[in-house]
């Protein structure tokens, strides 16, 4: 029931808006603190396998081997560096995206409904909360229909409780931080930000949620594996050493130094950078990743869920069609601007020549919560666009508008009603307004308004009704029934109405999503589409955005429906009508049943456990509630279903490139593997010393994989199928390639070593080092992807790519012709000669693999787009 206090609604001027934010700041809590740098920079030394060279350089300091302490510190120090540079950017880049969600409000000022930002709030505003918001500051009541809000987040109790106004105690106070589940209300701020009785900043902000990814899980048990495996491999050829007679140090280190080797410790530091820097890559394109999770998890997306009004249309609406019994009526005229007309076979009419349409036009501009409001040469409308179209009509039919704050009983709107209904004074007494979808409006409908007066609603003019509806639905349009009756001023009785007539409302398809359907198809990514509109309009819109004819399903058709029967529906191509927010809970797990990874869109504060229960909950961050923006994975800034498509082309690149990376590296890992181990058998000097395995590993390699993890996507990603969840990163092609470069380059290197083993051994050992860097910086380009040369990718189209081959390459330059640093990796300068065989070994890395592409795409030519 309503409580509405009779008010004189201005809310406060501008000045008293100054004078009030003087005196109690802005609407803010205090601010979690920010992740310090230097907390990021010692992060960085506290690796376990860091923590183990630490502790071996000073061993090596114990035992007099200063130039060996000296170069595992420059190599940890400088592994820290470029570790903390890039954790930086990925901690920067988390940190925008967090700001990117802000909290707004509707307040009443100077007399004017305005959507400000939340922080913006002081005391004493007049604010006006609805289904699905979050309740932007502590608030006194001073109206209230059927408002009930979730106090979970301050009292953990998860029932919703009623609100009434004129409640001195609890009852008429919200708190903030608390959500509206239902109904409405306005009441007066009474404290703000710190001052409030309880925020919850990462709530209202929409924290990014920093758990760790599916991927990032599997790529830390993989690094783990190969870290056991190489602590027994390490100590078994320590023990092999000294046994046959190796000094004991050297021997440590060198199991040491293979152990660095073989562990990828860096991988799931690089594949949380990648994923960070992809969340931003998204949110550039207007697909706010709320969990890191989500830039993975839509890479694999196989279906997606999603709702009609305003993510596949514009949700700007436009009344283009008016049917009563009796008359039907055009309308001219675009948006909200009521500059149209209302015209009866071609000629204008306005409400005051017409009884039957002044009657419609009357519950149009009272049963709503939208404003017009001319703001310069602009029409502004401040309410949900369906609202806004009816209020917009009504002006164009020159009704004459109700006094301010009419309605003194409401029944609000619910996505489950699919109605709602006010009571108003009219001229002869009080009146009951409804509006809603013509099935709901009929339902409390027993007569209808002709020209001649109402008549009792048979079923056949029941039909007739049905039928108009019907062909106005044909044509896409959203179509929303009038009704009212006289009533008592607080009799919200939804029976006994007169049925005044429907209107249809246009909301065009966006441009963008014929395009982008298509493109989803492409990718083997089905589309479903669930609306709580008629099935005809959906059918109709449906069938213009190239969705073909799917089967159309009505919500309540699913009710009774066993799981069994939904799962062989949802094989075929569908799409559901007039569903119910819970209709596409059942809708979420049959799909999971069926093995598709599922992403859903919603809204409403009803959609919230749906958007949980999907793999990719979707809100939409213009139109959505914040209840399903804190269910969600993913906010849609511009609320549009093409983003959805470009953010999964984003997820599939992530997942390309983390593959591409983690392949790269361990390959690189198995070629010096292979060198050290095979030269221990072969019983020669050490190929490289610890340092220099250090060096490679810690120093060179990880740049090279970061860039590799920001390759452009490849234009074929689009063109497959969406990959299974649990694909493993390496799978047996991925094995093979590793171990094929790995013997390679293992094998090159040690006879490059033992070749040049006649010039002197620190000659040819720095010449097996320095081939294995160059094998390894060579090798990337073959990994920037498995089927496409880089002759058709571009060799120039990934500049960080290039930037860090020659970053490092001039480090390793460094490392053989400065002194310094040929002190501390105890290397010496190289020749041309050895440059030269250099070169020409690592010529096949590129040639090779690149020929083998070649000739593959040449026999199945890659799709393109
Ligand atoms: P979608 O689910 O694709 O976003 P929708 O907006 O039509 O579509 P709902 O919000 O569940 O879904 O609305 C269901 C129906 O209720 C609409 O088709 C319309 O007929 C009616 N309706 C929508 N908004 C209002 C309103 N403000 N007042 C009365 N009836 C409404």
């Amino acid at each position: 029931m309503s409580d509405q206090i009779a008010l004189s609604r201005t809310g406060l001027t501008t000045e008293a808006v100054v004078e009030a934010r003087q005196a109690h700041g802005w609407n803010e809590l205090p601010k979690p603190p920010k992740t310090s740098p230097v907390l990021v920079l010692l992060r960085q030394f506290t690796g376990s396998l860091v923590l183990i060279l630490i502790a071996a350089a000073g061993i090596a300091l114990a035992l007099g081997e200063t130039v060996d302490a000296i170069a595992i510190c420059l190599v940890v120090i400088l592994n820290g560096i470029l570790g903390f540079v890039q954790e930086w950017r990925a901690e920067t880049a988390l940190e925008a995206l967090r700001s990117m969600l802000t909290p707004s409000a509707l307040v009443l000022r100077d007399g004017k409904e305005t959507v400000i930002p939340a922080r913006e709030l002081v005391p004493g505003d007049l604010v006006i909360v609805a289904s699905g918001d979050t309740v932007p500051a502590d608030i006194r009541l001073v109206s209230a229909t059927e408002l009930r809000l979730d106090e979970s987040v301050v009292t953990g109790e998860s029932v919703p409780v009623e609100k009434t106004a004129g409640d001195t105690s609890d009852g008429g106070a919200l708190l903030m931080g608390t959500g509206v589940t239902s109904g409405r209300g306005e009441g007066l701020v009474t404290a703000i930000g710190r001052a409030t009785k309880f925020g919850n900043i990462a709530e209202l902000t929409g924290l990014v949620d920093q758990k760790r990814t599916h991927l990032q899980l599997q790529l830390a048990r993989l690094a783990r594996q190969l870290g056991i495996a190489a602590l027994v491999i390490a100590a078994g050829i320590v023990g092999l050493g000294t046994a046959v007679g190796r000094p004991l140090f050297e021997m440590f280190m060198t199991g040491l130094s293979l152990a660095v080797a073989m562990v990828p410790e860096g991988l799931p530091a690089v594949v949380t950078i990648t994923l960070a820097l992809g969340a931003s890559a998204m949110a550039r394109k207007k697909a706010l990743a709320r969990r890191l999770q989500a830039v993975e998890t839509l890479g694999s997306a196989s279906v997606i869920c999603t709702d009609k009004t305003g993510t596949l249309t514009e949700n700007k609406m436009t009344a283009t069609r008016i049917w009563t019994l009796g008359a039907e009526y055009d309308v001219t005229g675009t948006g909200y601007d009521p500059a149209g007309h209302i015209e009866r076979a071609g000629r204008n009419v306005r409400a005051a020549e017409d009884p039957t349409l002044a009657a419609l036009l009357e519950t149009a501009l009272t049963c709503t919560h939208a404003r017009l409001r001319r703001e310069g040469r602009d029409w502004v409308m401040i309410g949900a666009p369906t609202e806004g179209a009816l209020v917009t009509l009504a002006y164009k039919g020159w009704a004459p508008p109700p006094a301010p704050d009419a309605v003194i009983a409401e029944r609000p709107f619910s996505s489950e009603r699919k109605r709602m209904s006010v009571v108003a004074p009219s001229a002869n007494g009080h009146r009951l307004h409804m509006k809603g979808a013509p099935e709901a409006v009929l339902a409390a409908a027993s007569e209808i308004l002709t020209p001649d007066g109402p008549l009792p609603l048979t079923n056949a003019l029941r039909n007739t009704v049905l039928e108009a509806h019907r062909s106005m639905a044909e044509q896409g349009l959203r179509v929303i029934a009038l009704a009212a009756r006289a009533a008592g001023a607080d009799d919200l009785d939804e029976r006994g109405l007169t049925y005044l007539g429907h209107v249809g409302l246009i909301d065009p398809p966006r441009p963008e999503v014929k395009h982008a359907i298509a493109e989803a198809r492409r990718a083997g990514i089905r589309i479903i589409m669930i609306t709580g509109d008629s099935p005809v309009t959906a059918a109709a819109i449906a069938t213009r955005l190239g969705l073909g004819s799917p089967r159309c399903i009505l919500g309540p058709e699913i009710d009774d429906m066993p799981d069994e029967a939904l799962r062989t529906l949802l094989s075929e191509d569908v799409l559901f009508a007039r569903t119910l927010p819970a209709h596409k809970m059942r809708i979420v797990a049959a799909l999971q049943d069926l093995g598709l990874i599922v992403a859903m869109t919603g809204d409403g504060v009803n959609d919230a456990p749906a958007l949980k229960r999907a793999d990719i909950g979707v809100a939409m961050g213009i139109r959505g509630t914040d209840a399903s923006k804190d269910a969600a994975d993913l906010v849609l800034l511009d609320d549009n279903f093409a983003t959805i498509v470009g953010a999964i082309a984003e997820g599939r690149r992530q997942f390309d490139n983390v593959r591409k990376f983690v392949r790269y590296l361990l390959s690189s890992n198995a070629g010096e593997v292979i060198a050290i181990a095979v030269n221990l058998v072969l019983g020669g000097p050490l190929i490289f010393l610890a340092t220099q395995i250090l060096w490679m590993n810690l120093v060179t390699d990880g740049v090279t994989a970061v860039a590799l993890g920001l390759e452009k996507a490849e234009k074929e990603q689009m063109a497959r199928p969406p990959r299974r969840r649990d694909e493993p990163i390496l799978g047996r092609n991925g094995f093979l390639l590793i171990l094929a470069f790995g013997t390679y380059t293992g094998a090159a290197s040690l006879w490059i070593f033992y070749s040049l083993m006649p010039l002197g051994v620190d000659l040819a050992r720095t010449a097996a080092f320095t081939a294995m860097v160059v094998f390894e910086k060579m090798s990337v380009f073959a990994f920037r992807s498995l089927t496409r040369p880089c002759s058709r990718i571009g060799w120039l189209s990934n500049p960080f790519l290039l930037l860090a081959l020659a970053a490092t390459l001039s480090l390793q330059l460094l490392a053989t012709e400065w002194a310094p640093l040929q002190t501390l990796l105890r290397t010496v300068s190289l020749g041309a000669e050895q440059w030269g065989l250099i070169a020409l070994l690592a010529m096949p890395l590129i040639v090779v693999p690149e020929a083998v592409k070649y000739l593959r795409s040449a026999v199945t030519p890659a799709p393109t787009s």
